[in-house]
């Protein structure tokens, strides 16, 4: 048979691409590598329990009303209905420099503007003439990299207030060491700042299992296991792909969303080029629900730093543990209690340095646990004492990202150099996901819309 349409990766940029296709033309087959979908953010089970890998937070919230809000745009694009989601908000996050200052935000953005505006009340008029001139701009024209970096340091004048909103808009969406492409800054600036953060009552797994029923409902396909190994093509025009097993399919076009150097290498045996990427580990701790001490309960995310400097750029050791991510899962309006209460941690981490280690089981099983306990340590200094009480962890590293998604460099936010048009130079083979540039699950999945509306449809 041959495919009008092939999606290369099961993660959420492909399932929405997906999605969106088979609504106007069934037969759209999604090819995963993995034996699970959702790439990034998918889950997994140790002694018969769910663990998520990635989910933190779901930018971009939107009250059903907010017709053109993000959120409301792509549930209708893939024509999915508000009512059969819950979604809870976060209640409170924080951007915290250690000893020096700490900035409170929410859904709703007028408390960040009181913040600034009594812990740097220098700045608050010039954060107002940064907002409007965030409301001028339109981020989605192409453009060349812009710093966001250079443009915060004139516009607000003070170093402190540019890092710490630089932080978190960073750590959810950059792949530029220290810095951030001003369109991708304006992006993250609205769905993290102005709209805010949630996520749905339920677990990724059912997330995603209802996305699937829902693909499977206008009669897409989905072929877990197979990775693909190989794009075949003539004249710059693809006419299908070999899988791993051998298996040839044939198809009129292809997304793809794995990457695109991980595109290139599937098309021409030729080298590509690669520039730096950044690297990320992540530690779960479980501990019993209710031994959850004095942690914070109407804190979401603490996003930290504690070093004179902050540096979001690839560590020279194997994880830098100045600064990071602190999630409660569990700290979200209305998230029914369950029988375990998790902490989440990310930092940045040396793809090199891990992968260095990786062949030996041993010497990679003891780095873990060293990072883990580190990670613990650090933890434990900004939101109190849990070790005791910790019934199960466990750390992800770049290798665990590259040997799950086949991330080159387990970079979870791909290439800096994105391909913002999807065009990679095919009559019929497109780019979406991380490395077209919207990253983030709201952001991935507009991707997968948007490109499958720009080029696919119109082929179809
Ligand atoms: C620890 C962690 C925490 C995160 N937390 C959040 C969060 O809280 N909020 C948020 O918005 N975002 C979060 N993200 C980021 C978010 O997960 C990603 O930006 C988004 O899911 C990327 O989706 P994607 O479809 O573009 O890529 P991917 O998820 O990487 O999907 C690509 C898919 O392609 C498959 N694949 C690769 N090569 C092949 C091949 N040759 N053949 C077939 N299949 C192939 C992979 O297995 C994968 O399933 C987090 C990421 C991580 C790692």
């Amino acid at each position: 048979m041959k495919f009008p349409l092939l999606v290369i990766g099961g993660g959420l940029s492909g399932i929405a691409a997906a999605i969106r296709a088979a609504r106007f033309v069934p037969d759209v087959l999604i090819l995963e590598k993995h034996s699970r979908i959702g790439g990034l953010n998918s889950y997994f089970y140790r002694n018969k329990t769910l663990f998520e890998t990635g989910l933190h937070a779901i930018t971009n919230y939107a009250p059903p009303e907010e017709k053109t809000a993000p959120l409301n745009r792509l549930l209708r694009q893939l024509k999915l209905k508000r009512k059969d989601f819950s979604f809870c908000q976060q209640y409170q996050s924080e951007v915290t420099f250690l000893d020096t200052q700490s900035l409170l935000f929410s859904n709703d953005f007028s408390l960040l503007e009181t913040q600034i505006h009594e812990k740097f009340p220098d700045c608050i008029d010039k954060f107002q003439r940064l907002l409007i001139f965030l409301d001028t701009l339109d981020p989605f024209l192409p453009a060349p990299f812009r710093s966001a970096k250079t443009l915060l340091t004139e516009v607000l004048g003070d170093k402190l207030l540019t890092e710490m909103l630089l932080c978190p808009l960073m750590y959810y969406g950059s792949s530029h060491e220290n810095d951030m492409d001003l369109n991708q800054f304006a992006i993250m600036f609205q769905a993290i700042y102005q709209q805010g953060m949630f996520r749905p009552q339920t677990t990724i797994k059912e997330f995603l299992d209802q996305l699937i029923t829902h693909y499977l409902s206008f009669g897409g396909k989905i072929k877990k296991n197979s990775k693909v190994i190989k794009i075949l093509h003539k004249n710059k025009t693809v006419v299908g792909v070999e899988l791993h097993s051998g298996e040839i399919i044939e198809c009129d076009n292809i997304l793809s969303t794995i990457g695109n150097d991980e595109t290139q290498r599937l098309i021409s045996s030729e080298p590509v080029t690669l520039l730096p990427r950044l690297g990320f580990t992540e530690t779960i701790f479980r501990l019993k629900a209710d031994d959850r001490l004095k942690l914070p309960e109407k804190k979401t995310i603490v996003f930290f730093n504690t070093s004179e400097k902050f540096s979001y750029k690839k560590p020279t050791d194997y994880v830098d543990y100045s600064s990071g991510v602190i999630c409660f899962p569990a700290n979200f309006k209305g998230i029914e209690k369950k029988s375990h209460f998790e902490i989440r941690a990310t930092h940045l981490a040396n793809y090199a340095k891990w992968k260095a280690i990786s062949t030996d089981k041993k010497a990679y099983a003891d780095q873990k646990v060293v990072s883990s306990y580190k990670t613990l340590t650090c933890l434990q200094n900004i939101v109190g004492n849990f070790s005791s009480n910790i019934v199960y962890e466990n750390t992800f590293t770049p290798i665990t990202i590259e040997r799950y998604t086949a991330k080159i460099d387990g970079a979870v936010y791909g290439s800096p150099q994105k391909v913002k048009d999807g065009d990679i130079g095919f009559s019929n083979l497109f780019l979406a996901g991380t490395d077209q540039g919207f990253l983030g699950i709201i952001g991935s999945m507009l991707s997968g819309v948007s490109i499958v509306n720009k080029h696919v449809l119109p082929k179809l």
